[in-house]
Protein backbone atom coordinates (compact mmCIF):
# COMPACT_ATOMS: atom_id res chain seq x y z
CA UNK A 1 0.00 0.00 0.00
CA UNK A 2 1.61 3.28 -1.24
CA UNK A 3 1.79 6.37 1.54
CA UNK A 4 -0.79 8.73 1.09
CA UNK A 5 -0.21 12.17 3.14
CA UNK A 6 -3.99 13.36 2.98
CA UNK A 7 -5.27 10.51 4.92
CA UNK A 8 -3.56 12.21 8.35
CA UNK A 9 -4.82 15.42 7.29
CA UNK A 10 -8.33 14.33 6.26
CA UNK A 11 -10.95 11.44 6.33
CA UNK A 12 -13.44 11.00 3.57
CA UNK A 13 -16.27 11.50 6.59
CA UNK A 14 -14.92 14.53 6.56
CA UNK A 15 -15.69 15.61 2.89
CA UNK A 16 -19.20 13.81 2.99
CA UNK A 17 -21.12 12.93 5.65
CA UNK A 18 -24.65 11.06 5.97
CA UNK A 19 -27.33 13.90 7.30
CA UNK A 20 -30.84 13.24 7.69
CA UNK A 21 -31.24 15.39 4.46
CA UNK A 22 -28.90 12.89 2.62
CA UNK A 23 -25.10 13.19 1.77
CA UNK A 24 -23.84 16.72 2.92
CA UNK A 25 -20.23 18.39 2.49
CA UNK A 26 -20.01 20.50 5.46
CA UNK A 27 -16.98 22.10 4.22
CA UNK A 28 -18.25 23.63 0.96
CA UNK A 29 -22.24 23.86 2.57
CA UNK A 30 -24.08 21.64 -0.04
CA UNK A 31 -25.71 18.27 -0.27
CA UNK A 32 -25.87 16.12 -2.53
CA UNK A 33 -29.46 15.02 -4.32
CA UNK A 34 -30.98 15.82 -0.70
CA UNK A 35 -34.29 14.10 0.19
CA UNK A 36 -35.15 17.49 2.21
CA UNK A 37 -35.21 20.84 1.32
CA UNK A 38 -31.58 22.58 1.59
CA UNK A 39 -29.92 25.63 1.89
CA UNK A 40 -27.69 24.53 -1.55
CA UNK A 41 -28.03 21.30 -3.46
CA UNK A 42 -25.87 19.71 -5.88
CA UNK A 43 -28.85 17.41 -8.05
CA UNK A 44 -26.96 14.40 -10.21
CA UNK A 45 -30.34 13.62 -12.48
CA UNK A 46 -33.64 14.81 -12.85
CA UNK A 47 -35.54 11.43 -11.15
CA UNK A 48 -37.66 12.80 -8.69
CA UNK A 49 -36.18 10.27 -6.22
CA UNK A 50 -32.95 12.23 -6.52
CA UNK A 51 -34.10 15.76 -7.61
CA UNK A 52 -36.68 17.40 -5.51
CA UNK A 53 -38.37 20.75 -5.60
CA UNK A 54 -37.87 23.39 -2.59
CA UNK A 55 -34.42 24.38 -2.24
CA UNK A 56 -32.96 27.32 -2.05
CA UNK A 57 -30.04 27.08 -4.47
CA UNK A 58 -29.77 24.25 -6.98
CA UNK A 59 -26.58 23.76 -9.35
CA UNK A 60 -27.08 20.99 -12.02
CA UNK A 61 -26.29 20.65 -15.45
CA UNK A 62 -28.45 22.32 -17.76
CA UNK A 63 -30.89 19.33 -18.72
CA UNK A 64 -31.26 18.52 -15.46
CA UNK A 65 -32.41 21.95 -14.55
CA UNK A 66 -34.76 21.68 -17.53
CA UNK A 67 -36.37 19.29 -16.53
CA UNK A 68 -36.92 19.52 -13.07
CA UNK A 69 -38.68 22.95 -14.48
CA UNK A 70 -40.98 20.93 -16.45
CA UNK A 71 -41.84 18.27 -14.03
CA UNK A 72 -42.07 21.30 -10.81
CA UNK A 73 -42.74 24.84 -12.40
CA UNK A 74 -40.85 27.41 -12.59
CA UNK A 75 -40.38 28.18 -9.19
CA UNK A 76 -39.04 24.77 -8.18
CA UNK A 77 -36.28 26.42 -6.61
CA UNK A 78 -34.92 29.99 -4.76
CA UNK A 79 -31.94 30.06 -7.80
CA UNK A 80 -30.26 27.70 -10.07
CA UNK A 81 -26.56 27.70 -11.60
CA UNK A 82 -26.15 25.11 -15.00
CA UNK A 83 -23.12 23.66 -14.96
CA UNK A 84 -21.43 21.75 -18.09
CA UNK A 85 -19.96 18.22 -18.12
CA UNK A 86 -16.07 18.54 -17.60
CA UNK A 87 -16.65 22.33 -15.20
CA UNK A 88 -15.69 22.88 -11.74
CA UNK A 89 -16.82 24.90 -9.02
CA UNK A 90 -15.18 25.96 -6.14
CA UNK A 91 -17.53 25.67 -3.12
CA UNK A 92 -15.91 27.31 -0.06
CA UNK A 93 -12.51 25.91 -0.96
CA UNK A 94 -14.02 22.13 -1.96
CA UNK A 95 -14.24 21.56 -5.54
CA UNK A 96 -17.03 20.03 -7.82
CA UNK A 97 -16.73 18.81 -10.96
CA UNK A 98 -19.47 17.57 -12.97
CA UNK A 99 -18.98 14.21 -15.02
CA UNK A 100 -21.13 12.23 -17.77
CA UNK A 101 -23.35 9.08 -16.05
CA UNK A 102 -24.75 7.80 -18.68
CA UNK A 103 -27.82 7.15 -17.19
CA UNK A 104 -30.56 9.84 -18.73
CA UNK A 105 -29.82 13.18 -20.63
CA UNK A 106 -28.72 15.39 -18.22
CA UNK A 107 -27.32 12.68 -15.51
CA UNK A 108 -23.62 13.62 -13.92
CA UNK A 109 -21.51 12.01 -11.19
CA UNK A 110 -20.09 14.51 -8.86
CA UNK A 111 -16.77 14.58 -8.12
CA UNK A 112 -15.82 16.15 -4.84
CA UNK A 113 -12.44 17.52 -3.83
CA UNK A 114 -11.00 18.56 -0.75
CA UNK A 115 -6.86 18.27 0.15
CA UNK A 116 -6.20 16.38 -2.67
CA UNK A 117 -9.06 13.18 -1.70
CA UNK A 118 -11.25 12.86 -4.22
CA UNK A 119 -15.08 11.65 -3.65
CA UNK A 120 -17.20 10.51 -6.66
CA UNK A 121 -21.02 10.78 -5.94
CA UNK A 122 -22.05 8.69 -8.99
CA UNK A 123 -25.75 8.77 -8.41
CA UNK A 124 -27.64 6.76 -10.80
CA UNK A 125 -25.25 5.35 -13.90
CA UNK A 126 -24.98 2.69 -16.54
CA UNK A 127 -21.63 1.74 -18.27
CA UNK A 128 -23.19 1.03 -21.60
CA UNK A 129 -23.78 3.08 -25.03
CA UNK A 130 -27.43 5.01 -24.78
CA UNK A 131 -28.16 7.14 -27.83
CA UNK A 132 -30.31 9.63 -26.02
CA UNK A 133 -27.41 10.84 -23.74
CA UNK A 134 -23.48 11.50 -22.84
CA UNK A 135 -21.31 8.13 -22.19
CA UNK A 136 -20.31 7.30 -18.78
CA UNK A 137 -17.07 8.96 -17.95
CA UNK A 138 -14.59 6.64 -15.70
CA UNK A 139 -13.53 9.26 -13.05
CA UNK A 140 -10.51 8.15 -11.04
CA UNK A 141 -11.35 8.79 -7.68
CA UNK A 142 -10.07 7.91 -3.86
CA UNK A 143 -13.68 7.04 -2.42
CA UNK A 144 -16.78 5.81 -5.08
CA UNK A 145 -20.20 6.32 -4.17
CA UNK A 146 -22.37 3.58 -5.95
CA UNK A 147 -25.78 2.60 -6.54
CA UNK A 148 -26.72 -0.85 -6.45
CA UNK A 149 -30.31 -1.29 -7.86
CA UNK A 150 -29.12 -3.91 -9.50
CA UNK A 151 -26.40 -5.78 -7.51
CA UNK A 152 -26.85 -9.30 -7.59
CA UNK A 153 -24.84 -11.98 -9.85
CA UNK A 154 -28.58 -12.43 -11.46
CA UNK A 155 -28.53 -9.21 -13.26
CA UNK A 156 -27.22 -9.12 -16.80
CA UNK A 157 -28.81 -7.00 -19.12
CA UNK A 158 -27.50 -8.42 -22.07
CA UNK A 159 -27.72 -6.72 -25.41
CA UNK A 160 -30.98 -4.03 -25.23
CA UNK A 161 -31.16 -4.53 -29.35
CA UNK A 162 -32.07 -8.47 -28.74
CA UNK A 163 -35.02 -7.14 -26.85
CA UNK A 164 -35.64 -4.70 -29.53
CA UNK A 165 -35.39 -7.56 -32.07
CA UNK A 166 -38.05 -9.54 -29.92
CA UNK A 167 -40.55 -6.13 -30.04
CA UNK A 168 -40.30 -5.99 -33.57
CA UNK A 169 -40.75 -9.66 -34.06
CA UNK A 170 -44.08 -9.64 -32.39
CA UNK A 171 -45.19 -6.62 -34.15
CA UNK A 172 -44.66 -8.68 -37.50
CA UNK A 173 -46.14 -11.83 -35.95
CA UNK A 174 -49.19 -9.98 -34.19
CA UNK A 175 -50.02 -7.31 -37.25
CA UNK A 176 -53.51 -6.73 -35.56
CA UNK A 177 -52.30 -5.91 -32.16
CA UNK A 178 -51.48 -3.28 -30.50
CA UNK A 179 -48.25 -3.09 -29.05
CA UNK A 180 -47.85 -1.62 -25.83
CA UNK A 181 -44.59 -0.80 -24.30
CA UNK A 182 -44.47 0.26 -20.34
CA UNK A 183 -41.75 2.23 -19.71
CA UNK A 184 -40.31 4.95 -17.34
CA UNK A 185 -41.38 8.63 -18.40
CA UNK A 186 -37.82 10.27 -18.10
CA UNK A 187 -35.43 8.34 -19.74
CA UNK A 188 -36.61 4.67 -20.26
CA UNK A 189 -39.31 6.13 -23.14
CA UNK A 190 -36.64 7.97 -24.97
CA UNK A 191 -33.88 5.87 -24.86
CA UNK A 192 -36.49 2.91 -26.20
CA UNK A 193 -37.93 5.08 -29.15
CA UNK A 194 -34.07 6.28 -29.76
CA UNK A 195 -33.24 1.89 -29.98
CA UNK A 196 -36.14 1.51 -32.43
CA UNK A 197 -34.99 3.76 -35.12
CA UNK A 198 -31.88 2.59 -34.56
CA UNK A 199 -32.75 -0.81 -35.12
CA UNK A 200 -35.01 0.42 -38.50
CA UNK A 201 -38.08 1.33 -37.26
CA UNK A 202 -39.46 3.89 -39.22
CA UNK A 203 -43.22 3.92 -38.57
CA UNK A 204 -44.96 6.75 -36.52
CA UNK A 205 -44.40 5.53 -32.38
CA UNK A 206 -47.84 6.37 -30.37
CA UNK A 207 -47.44 7.87 -26.77
CA UNK A 208 -49.20 8.69 -23.82
CA UNK A 209 -49.64 12.09 -23.03
CA UNK A 210 -47.63 11.71 -19.59
CA UNK A 211 -44.57 11.31 -21.63
CA UNK A 212 -44.94 14.09 -24.41
CA UNK A 213 -43.52 17.13 -22.73
CA UNK A 214 -40.39 15.00 -21.39
CA UNK A 215 -39.63 13.68 -24.97
CA UNK A 216 -40.68 16.77 -26.67
CA UNK A 217 -38.02 18.59 -24.56
CA UNK A 218 -35.44 15.61 -25.87
CA UNK A 219 -35.82 16.42 -29.51
CA UNK A 220 -35.07 20.04 -28.87
CA UNK A 221 -31.77 18.80 -26.74
CA UNK A 222 -31.19 17.26 -30.36
CA UNK A 223 -31.99 13.85 -29.42
CA UNK A 224 -33.88 12.80 -32.78
CA UNK A 225 -36.64 10.36 -32.04
CA UNK A 226 -38.48 10.09 -35.55
CA UNK A 227 -42.06 10.52 -36.36
CA UNK A 228 -44.56 10.51 -32.81
CA UNK A 229 -47.68 10.66 -32.14
CA UNK A 230 -50.29 10.45 -29.09
CA UNK A 231 -52.09 7.58 -28.86
CA UNK A 232 -54.37 10.05 -27.63
CA UNK A 233 -55.96 11.28 -31.07
CA UNK A 234 -55.88 7.77 -32.86
CA UNK A 235 -58.71 5.53 -33.75
CA UNK A 236 -58.79 2.27 -32.73
CA UNK A 237 -58.49 0.94 -36.39
CA UNK A 238 -55.53 2.85 -36.70
CA UNK A 239 -53.47 1.80 -33.79
CA UNK A 240 -53.32 -2.17 -35.06
CA UNK A 241 -49.98 -2.98 -35.87
CA UNK A 242 -48.51 0.01 -33.77
CA UNK A 243 -45.91 0.31 -30.94
CA UNK A 244 -47.41 2.44 -28.30
CA UNK A 245 -44.81 4.17 -25.26
CA UNK A 246 -46.69 4.55 -22.06
CA UNK A 247 -46.08 4.05 -18.35
CA UNK A 248 -46.17 1.29 -16.50
CA UNK A 249 -49.05 1.93 -14.61
CA UNK A 250 -51.16 2.43 -17.81
CA UNK A 251 -50.74 -1.21 -18.59
CA UNK A 252 -53.13 -2.24 -16.60
CA UNK A 253 -55.40 0.84 -16.58
CA UNK A 254 -58.73 1.17 -18.53
CA UNK A 255 -56.71 3.52 -21.23
CA UNK A 256 -55.79 0.09 -22.39
CA UNK A 257 -59.42 0.08 -23.97
CA UNK A 258 -58.75 1.87 -26.76
CA UNK A 259 -56.27 -0.39 -28.15
CA UNK A 260 -56.96 -3.19 -30.38
CA UNK A 261 -56.16 -6.66 -28.66
CA UNK A 262 -53.22 -5.31 -26.82
CA UNK A 263 -50.17 -6.85 -25.80
CA UNK A 264 -48.31 -6.05 -22.78
CA UNK A 265 -44.39 -5.08 -23.03
CA UNK A 266 -42.43 -3.90 -19.87
CA UNK A 267 -39.27 -2.61 -20.68
CA UNK A 268 -36.97 -2.61 -17.41
CA UNK A 269 -34.41 -4.36 -15.50
CA UNK A 270 -36.27 -6.59 -13.65
CA UNK A 271 -38.09 -7.72 -16.08
CA UNK A 272 -34.72 -10.64 -15.87
CA UNK A 273 -37.12 -11.75 -13.46
CA UNK A 274 -39.58 -13.68 -14.94
CA UNK A 275 -41.90 -14.29 -11.67
CA UNK A 276 -42.10 -10.30 -11.60
CA UNK A 277 -42.92 -10.28 -15.28
CA UNK A 278 -45.85 -12.87 -14.71
CA UNK A 279 -47.31 -11.32 -12.21
CA UNK A 280 -47.64 -7.99 -13.50
CA UNK A 281 -49.07 -9.71 -16.57
CA UNK A 282 -46.13 -8.22 -18.90
CA UNK A 283 -46.84 -11.01 -21.82
CA UNK A 284 -43.58 -9.44 -23.54
CA UNK A 285 -40.83 -8.50 -20.73
CA UNK A 286 -38.02 -6.55 -22.11
CA UNK A 287 -34.64 -6.83 -20.24
CA UNK A 288 -33.58 -2.59 -20.69
CA UNK A 289 -32.61 -0.81 -18.11
CA UNK A 290 -30.87 2.58 -17.71
CA UNK A 291 -28.71 1.28 -14.58
CA UNK A 292 -25.64 -0.94 -14.62
CA UNK A 293 -25.85 -4.60 -14.17
CA UNK A 294 -23.79 -6.62 -11.84
CA UNK A 295 -20.81 -6.65 -13.94
CA UNK A 296 -21.04 -3.14 -15.28
CA UNK A 297 -21.17 -1.91 -11.42
CA UNK A 298 -18.19 -4.53 -10.42
CA UNK A 299 -15.89 -3.16 -13.34
CA UNK A 300 -17.25 0.29 -12.77
CA UNK A 301 -16.12 -0.13 -8.92
CA UNK A 302 -12.92 -1.58 -10.07
CA UNK A 303 -11.92 0.51 -12.80
CA UNK A 304 -11.73 3.88 -10.78
CA UNK A 305 -9.16 2.75 -8.71
CA UNK A 306 -11.30 3.81 -5.35
CA UNK A 307 -10.09 2.13 -2.25
CA UNK A 308 -13.05 3.02 -0.58
CA UNK A 309 -16.60 2.11 -1.82
CA UNK A 310 -19.72 3.31 -0.31
CA UNK A 311 -22.78 1.35 -1.39
CA UNK A 312 -26.49 3.42 -1.73
CA UNK A 313 -29.75 2.16 -2.74
CA UNK A 314 -30.88 -1.44 -3.90
CA UNK A 315 -28.84 -5.08 -2.76
CA UNK A 316 -26.11 -2.77 -0.33
CA UNK A 317 -24.87 -6.34 1.12
CA UNK A 318 -24.30 -8.31 -1.98
CA UNK A 319 -21.92 -5.25 -3.30
CA UNK A 320 -20.60 -4.97 0.27
CA UNK A 321 -19.65 -8.36 0.33
CA UNK A 322 -17.82 -8.45 -2.96
CA UNK A 323 -16.02 -5.29 -2.54
CA UNK A 324 -14.43 -7.18 0.64
CA UNK A 325 -13.34 -10.07 -1.01
CA UNK A 326 -11.53 -7.79 -3.28
CA UNK A 327 -9.66 -6.13 0.08
CA UNK A 328 -11.76 -2.94 -0.92
CA UNK A 329 -13.21 -1.27 2.46
CA UNK A 330 -16.93 -0.81 1.70
CA UNK A 331 -20.03 -0.34 4.01
CA UNK A 332 -23.72 0.59 2.90
CA UNK A 333 -25.02 4.27 3.30
CA UNK A 334 -28.95 3.96 3.93
CA UNK A 335 -30.17 6.81 2.42
CA UNK A 336 -34.04 6.65 2.74
CA UNK A 337 -36.03 7.88 0.11
CA UNK A 338 -33.71 6.81 -3.18
CA UNK A 339 -35.15 4.44 -6.21
CA UNK A 340 -38.63 5.52 -6.31
CA UNK A 341 -38.92 6.44 -9.79
CA UNK A 342 -37.10 4.55 -12.92
CA UNK A 343 -35.93 0.78 -12.67
CA UNK A 344 -34.97 1.50 -8.85
CA UNK A 345 -38.40 1.32 -7.74
CA UNK A 346 -41.94 0.09 -8.27
CA UNK A 347 -43.64 2.98 -9.00
CA UNK A 348 -43.60 5.32 -11.76
CA UNK A 349 -45.50 8.79 -12.00
ZN1 LIG B 1 -32.27 7.61 -11.83
ZN1 LIG C 1 -31.62 6.43 -8.16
Amino acid sequence: MTFRPYLLLMHPEDILALTPAGLCCKLGSFHIDPTRAVERALITHAHSDHARAGHRAVLATRETLDLMRLRYGENFAGSTQAIRYGESVKLDGVTATFHPAGHILGSAQIAVEAEGLRIVASGDYKNVADPTCAPFELVPCDVFITEATFALPVFRHGDPSAEIAKLLYSVSVFPDRAHLVGAYSLGKAQRLIALLRQAGYDSPIYLHGAMEKITRYYESRGVVLGELRLARGATKPTLAGTITICPPSALNDLWTRRFPEPLNAFASGWMRVRARARQQGVALPLVISDHADWDGLTATIAATGAGEIWVTHGQEDALVHWCGTRGLKARPLDIVGYGDEDDGGEADE
